[in-house]
């Protein structure tokens, strides 16, 4: 049987006296599109920032490829995370597209792209930018390679970011709530750029969404959390069409 390529174990997170996580667990296969839904405030970000190094857990353990994320010892915090070298490691398997794009903006588009691996994977610059190309063409952004972010609709940002977040290959890619910030008419353009993304390629991808008819069309299985735990899971046939619990039927209702 294949491992899985994430292994979160009876993970905790609090924020002060918030409890965001508590002993949750879940799995992602290799290759799996996973979506994640919900009402706001019930960790979904959380998780995913988690995976991205981004926050420290105060318990359990992750496994990203059978290697442990963090260290297990304790500090006053919580547990102490791995040392960066272990970290900048653990990174490179893991690229994330988040709400706000977040390009640099005192660089052009290509520049954009090329950065991360220029500098952390030492890529000479005429084959990075070989490759940037590619992946601006696969987002539809090839002819705004020479732009600076400032000359971009927010649409065009987003498609940007997500070729930045590919350029490092990552094996596992995290998207938090894409479409969120974009004008109503923008969001078909990503959309349409994370649809032909998961077709195409084996990328594990876990993706936050109040989006439910992309989640639908994206996702091999749907988890539906609130309050820090997963109250449902399956397919987005079985979550959309025939949810079985109660505030799964409740988020549904008032989301739809
Ligand atoms: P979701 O993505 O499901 O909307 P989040 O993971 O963003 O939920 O947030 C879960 C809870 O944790 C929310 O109550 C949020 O206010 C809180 N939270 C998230 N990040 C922080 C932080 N850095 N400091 C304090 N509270 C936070």
């Amino acid at each position: 049987m294949t491992a899985p390529i994430i292994n979160i174990d009876k993970i905790s997170k609090s924020f002060g006296a918030l409890k965001v996580l508590d002993n949750l667990s879940m799995q992602v296969m290799p290759g799996e599109k996973l979506a994640l839904i919900g009402p706001s405030g019930s960790g979904k970000t959380t998780i995913l920032r988690i995976l991205m190094t981004l926050e420290q857990i105060n318990g359990g353990h992750i496994q990203i490829e059978g290697e442990q994320l963090y260290h297990m010892q304790k500090n006053g915090s919580g547990l102490v995370p791995a040392n960066e070298r272990h970290l900048a490691k653990m990174r490179q398997k893991i690229g994330m597209v988040f709400q706000l794009f977040n390009l640099f903006p005192h660089k052009s588009v290509i520049d954009n792209v090329t950065l991360a691996p220029r500098l952390t994977k030492k890529v000479p610059r005429i084959d990075a930018e070989k490759r940037a190309m590619e992946l601006l063409d696969m987002v539809g952004m090839a002819d705004r390679a020479r732009n600076m972010p400032a000359q971009l609709s927010g649409g065009q940002k987003q498609r940007v970011a997500i070729a930045r977040a590919l350029a490092l290959s990552p094996k596992i890619m995290l998207f938090d709530e894409v479409t969120s910030a974009l004008d109503p008419e923008l969001v078909e353009e990503v959309l349409n750029v994370m649809r032909k993304l998961a077709a195409e390629t084996d990328t594990t991808m876990l993706l936050v969404t109040h989006e439910m008819g992309f989640a639908h069309d994206f996702a091999d299985r749907v988890l539906f959390f609130d309050k820090g735990s997963i109250v449902e899971e399956g397919t987005p046939n079985e979550i959309f069409s025939n949810p079985k619990q109660e505030r799964t039927q409740a988020f549904l209702k008032k989301i739809i």
